[in-house]
């Protein structure tokens, strides 16, 4: 039976890395899903070039990059997605009150991609995914359709998130960033305040992003949206609802993708 992990490119997915190097997993084919260079969180790109995929390439383990490639053959990237679109939004932007919107991002991006390369080349493998024992309810069940059976080696191996810093750790790994989108608004208000300390000019980026979306919106006479979940329960933008210190919000859920594909 063939074993593929499907790779956030995160905390997680490194620890699966690692694992499957020391032979404790069975995963000899590691596969990413790039939503675009312009989207994908800096640290993480640098990270997978510099860190996984050498470490990946020393433990004789293949690593597999693949995106989303349209009818023209050309890479999308979900950044340019989401200045050229109109009419959708397809990231989880939160509306007024706080309720999420629809999206699509995870499903054309990553879901999509991978499927189509197993479909291709390992139909019927064992697909793993990078989710720890702290967030059991992102292990969701395989579909029939899926050509695939989802496995999550870390809850059956019982480690945590804060396990897999342990094993990067002691792999000799620098820590490995948390990935996402820059601009995905499942963050917490406690990480959009990190990046805002941290990052500032992603923030910014991420300030410039919210507009363009209201903008658009307005000129379609339609409810304002928000990058944050706070923002959206307040009806306020990032730039004046995201304060410059950590320690002022209690604790929030981390809504992450229930896919599994994302966050890992
Ligand atoms: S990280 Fe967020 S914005 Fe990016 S593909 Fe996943 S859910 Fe969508």
């Amino acid at each position: 039976m063939n074993y593929v992990f499907s790779s956030g490119g995160g905390v997680q997915s490194t620890a699966c890395l690692v694992l499957a190097a020391q032979g404790k997993i069975p995963y000899d084919t590691f596969i990413f899903s790039n939503v675009g260079d312009k989207a994908e969180s800096p640290a993480t790109i640098r990270y997978l070039e510099e860190v996984t995929k050498p470490y990946a390439k020393k433990h004789g383990i293949e690593w597999i990059d693949v995106a989303w490639i349209d009818r023209q053959g050309k890479q999308r990237d979900l950044y340019d997605d989401l200045i050229e679109q109109q009419r959708s939004i397809n990231i989880p932007v939160f509306m007024p009150g706080g309720m999420p919107g629809n999206r699509k991002c995870t499903e054309a991006f990553k879901i999509k991609p991978i499927a189509k390369w197993i479909k291709n080349n390992a139909p019927g493998c064992t697909l793993g995914k990078g989710i720890s024992t702290d967030e059991p309810h992102r292990a969701t069940p395989s579909r029939e359709s899926d050509g695939y059976t989802s496995a999550y080696p870390l809850i059956e191996l019982g480690y945590s998130r804060s396990d897999c810093l342990i094993i990067a750790k002691d792999a000799g790994l620098p820590q490995p960033p948390k990935s996402s989108c820059w601009f995905c608004p499942f963050k917490t208000t406690d990480q959009w305040v990190t990046m805002r300390r941290e990052r500032n000019e992603l923030f910014e980026q991420a300030v410039k992003l919210e507009r363009i979306l209201q903008d658009r919106r307005q000129q379609l006479g339609k409810d304002p949206v928000y990058l944050s979940s706070i923002g959206g329960r307040k009806g306020t933008n990032l730039v004046d609802v995201i304060p410059e210190q950590l320690g002022l919000f209690g604790w929030e859920p981390e809504e992450g993708c229930e896919s599994g594909y994302c966050m890992t």
